[in-house]
């Protein structure tokens, strides 16, 4: 069997340092270039860090693309980067595997069209941790008998996009059981903005970035008399790596795009 040929784009971030260990450790990958907007020309061996991993490093997307010619993009970048690379990739009949977050839901149709358009696969995921997936499907099966229902978010400081992919995606499944809903006092105001937190059809979403903190959502669901919490945390960026293996052994095999990980997990 063939290995699958894969790029990382961003190795030195704190997810793209999990993904490279990922795919130069897995029997079946292999880890043919990274894409860095610094270190162009140098091999990743040469980094602070990547001591024995031997890669190839490529500022240039077009020109790693031209000379590697993987099958599969994994990028954990930042949006505007994500968005480019994806687009790129698809142009290049490379199968995107994407754990950036921050995309619209303009990016993500503009995108599938391009999927459909040349019949390749793109997995996009806001979260790659089992378990998030699982709290996700918990919150919506609650949200099928609890109308009221507010997001805690919880993510380290330097975490670019607010609320977090997590948090949206939640809310879009929770939204396909749960009919709009203004939630809390008709007449309520805020005395400082933002105090209600972001409004997603009715429920409200709350983002707290601390130092110390990985990725973590708390779905807080009330009722008459009773509360009900789901809770996911992430301690590690190891977490996420079982669903990145996963999304590359599915991405060769399909020909559209798939948002969330939840959609490839039985
Ligand atoms: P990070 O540590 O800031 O890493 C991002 C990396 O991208 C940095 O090393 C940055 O380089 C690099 N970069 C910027 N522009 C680039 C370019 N043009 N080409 C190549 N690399 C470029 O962030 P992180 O915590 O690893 O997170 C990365 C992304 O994954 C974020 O969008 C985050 O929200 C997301 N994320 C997803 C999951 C999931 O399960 N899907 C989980 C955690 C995080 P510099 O260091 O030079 O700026």
């Amino acid at each position: 069997m063939n290995k699958v040929k894969i790029v990382v784009a961003g190795p030195r971030g704190r997810m793209g340092k999990e993904a490279v260990h990922l795919v130069s450790t897995t029997e079946n990958f292999e880890l043919v270039a990274v894409l860095d907007h610094k270190n162009d020309g140098k091999n990743l061996s040469e980094i602070d860090g990547f001591l024995g991993v031997e890669a190839p490093i490529y500022s240039n997307i077009e020109q790693c693309f031209t000379e590697q010619k993987p099958d599969v993009l994994i990028d954990l970048t930042t949006p505007e980067v994500g968005m480019y690379h994806t687009k790129t990739a698809l142009q290049y009949g490379v199968r995107p595997v994407v754990g950036t977050t921050g995309f619209s839901e303009d990016d993500l149709k503009e995108l599938e069209a391009i999927c459909n358009e040349k019949e390749l696969g793109c997995i996009i995921a806001p979260n790659f941790a089992v378990g998030a997936v699982l709290m996700m499907k918990f919150s919506k099966l609650a949200a099928k008998y609890f109308q009221d229902i507010e997001i805690i978010e919880l993510h380290h400081d330097q975490k670019l996009d607010a609320p977090s992919g997590t948090a949206v995606k939640t809310a879009q499944m929770i939204s396909e059981v749960r009919t709009p809903k203004s939630q809390g006092h008709p007449n309520e105001k805020e005395t400082i903005q933002g105090a209600r937190g972001a409004n997603f059809e009715g429920l409200r979403i709350h983002s707290v970035r601390l130092p110390g903190l990985i990725a973590h959502q708390e779905v807080l669901f009330g009722s008459e008399g009773q509360t009900l919490t789901i809770r996911h945390d992430s301690y590690n960026r190891a977490s996420f790596m079982s669903g990145v293996k996963l999304a590359v052994e599915t991405v060769i095999k399909i020909e559209s795009l798939v948002y969330g990980l939840e959609n490839i997990i039985e």
